[in-house]
């Protein structure tokens, strides 16, 4: 198996995904955004203090676009933006904006040397929108008159006209179109059209959802119209899955039940703690579901009769391994020194292992394939991925010049390490073949898959005795045997 270059590179892309998205759901930190842009801080955290998010005076000054001037012997920080002009004094809750005194919640204070002014009391004041997301605990901030964030489409509403006098916030400025070739939808000089009572059009692609439920099995998601397909994403430390429904927003009902844009619902699930729900994101408008597990737990999506509903029933974590036949069809794998393909005892020794693994009613055993079928390696990748499993192991015969024997194991990512070691201990006793050691390398199906997988070379094809041994069927028993036993220990099958 030869892998080019660029292996390494999406290796490494791979590596940072997880971390982006455990990151992102981190409980503990506050984090900002200015129209959806992440800001990141080099000096003090932001954090709360009596429900007011405090941040240093950077952001202000940056973010915002205040001008902050500092009186040492007064200890008063002066911010100008615009015509808006707001003084503060450390340690003090009166602020007095243009000449006029009000009585702030939280006081400006000075953290290691940093002054940390009360973001949404400026902020406001200046033109910023503010969304507080208790999900995630983030502050989403919205500045309007930004060149470099003009609107691309339309201001988004619900449209349910519940309040007509109320100006509702315009929907925030999108980012920059990552495909700048796309036009957007409705460019921003559109005139509006239908709004002479304030009420704008609803956004035909976003969907309202109606309901959020979660019986005692399943997961019912429901939307006034349109097609439901969430992005998942399944987090352990605690144990939870969430769902992101793009192209949503909750209706006037479920906003109804909102708490600092985030709503709970209680579960009558044997395996599920709470349900959490928020309009997560604005660009697109994404209505974000989280199970609060007990435990480990599956979600498996329900086809649903009806179109606009998405059903997932939740059920106990069945483990769950690949096994992966190398090879298939027009992709013989190597050649063998008697002519036979590596495809075919790839394929016997899969069956195998299958057969004996499945007697074991705790596992479920996938297959890559079953028969002399050609499949794609990111697909054997997307299989395993897709389908949340456990383990991966993939198997093959090797080839290199006649005089080399023997079994190799090998791993990619760092925590396939241990699961390489015993598969390796194990399949060199039962083919008693000169022992190739454990290595690394970045076969596809090892470094793209998101679970533990190892890829074992049983022997070499092109060597006269492994060869011989190999087709043998008392040999592929036994090397089925040893790779069960491997899987087994591996997880902690007694
Ligand atoms: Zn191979």
């Amino acid at each position: 198996m030869k892998f080019p270059a660029f292996c390494l590179f999406l290796f490494v892309c791979m590596l940072l995904l997880p971390t982006y998205a455990l990151g992102a759901e981190s409980p503990a930190a506050i984090k900002l955004f200015m129209n959806e842009k992440r800001l990141t801080s080099t000096e003090v955290e932001p954090r709360i203090v009596s429900g007011n998010t405090i941040v240093p005076v950077r952001i202000i000054v940056q973010e915002i676009g205040a001008k902050v001037t500092w009186d040492q012997a007064a200890r008063k920080v002066t911010i100008v933006k615009d015509d808006v002009n707001i003084q503060l004094v450390i340690d003090s809750k009166t602020a007095v904006i243009n000449g006029k005194k009000e009585t702030m919640e939280v006081a400006p204070i000075i953290e290691n040397g940093n002054t940390m002014l009360p973001l949404s009391f400026i902020g406001s004041r200046m033109g910023i929108e503010f969304k507080w997301d208790g999900l995630t605990s983030s502050v989403h901030m919205f500045k309007k008159d930004d060149t470099d964030s003009k609107p691309v489409t339309a201001p988004v509403d619900t449209g349910d006209g519940n309040q007509p006098g109320t100006p509702k916030p315009t929907a925030p400025p999108t980012v920059a179109p990552t495909k700048p070739t796309t036009p957007p939808t409705v460019p921003p000089t559109a005139p509006p059209t239908g709004d002479e009572n304030g009420i704008k059009p609803p956004d035909p692609n976003v969907h309202l959802l109606n309901l959020i439920q979660l019986t005692e099995k399943d997961l019912i998601v429901n939307a006034k119209d349109g097609a439901l397909t969430p992005t998942v994403l399944k987090l352990s430390n605690p144990n939870r899955i969430v769902f992101d429904f793009p192209n949503t927003k909750l209706d006037e009902s479920l906003q109804k039940l909102l708490v600092n844009n985030a709503g709970e619902l209680p579960s009558k699930h044997p395996l599920v703690q709470k349900v959490r729900f928020s309009n997560f994101a604005d660009n697109p408008a994404t209505v974000r579901i989280i199970l609060d597990l007990k435990g480990a737990a599956d979600y498996k999506a329900q086809t649903s009769k009806l179109p606009n509903q998405w059903t997932a029933t939740i059920a106990e974590h069945q483990l769950t391994v690949v096994i992966d036949a190398g090879h298939g069809d027009q992709d013989p794998g190597a050649l063998s020194i008697t002519g036979k393909h590596e495809k075919e005892f790839t394929l016997a020794t899969a069956k195998k292992v299958e057969k004996l693994l499945a007697q074991d009613k705790r596992v479920v055993v996938m297959m890559t394939r079953s028969d002399d079928t050609f499949i794609p390696l990111d697909n054997r990748v997307s299989f395993a991925n897709d389908n949340m499993v456990d383990l991966f192991l993939s198997i093959h015969g090797n080839s290199a010049k006649s005089t080399v024997t023997g079994t190799e194991t090998y791993y990619n990512r760092p925590e396939s390490i241990d699961f390489a070691n015993v598969v390796h201990q194990k399949v060199v006793a039962a083919t008693g073949f000169p022992d190739r050691k454990v290595r690394q390398a970045d076969f596809r199906v090892i470094t793209k898959t998101t679970m533990p997988a190892v890829l074992v070379e049983v022997g070499y094809l092109s060597n006269k005795s492994d060869e011989s041994a190999m087709y043998k069927e008392a040999f592929q028993d036994k090397v089925a045997a040893s790779l069960v036993a491997a899987i087994k220990e591996y997880l902690n099958l007694k």
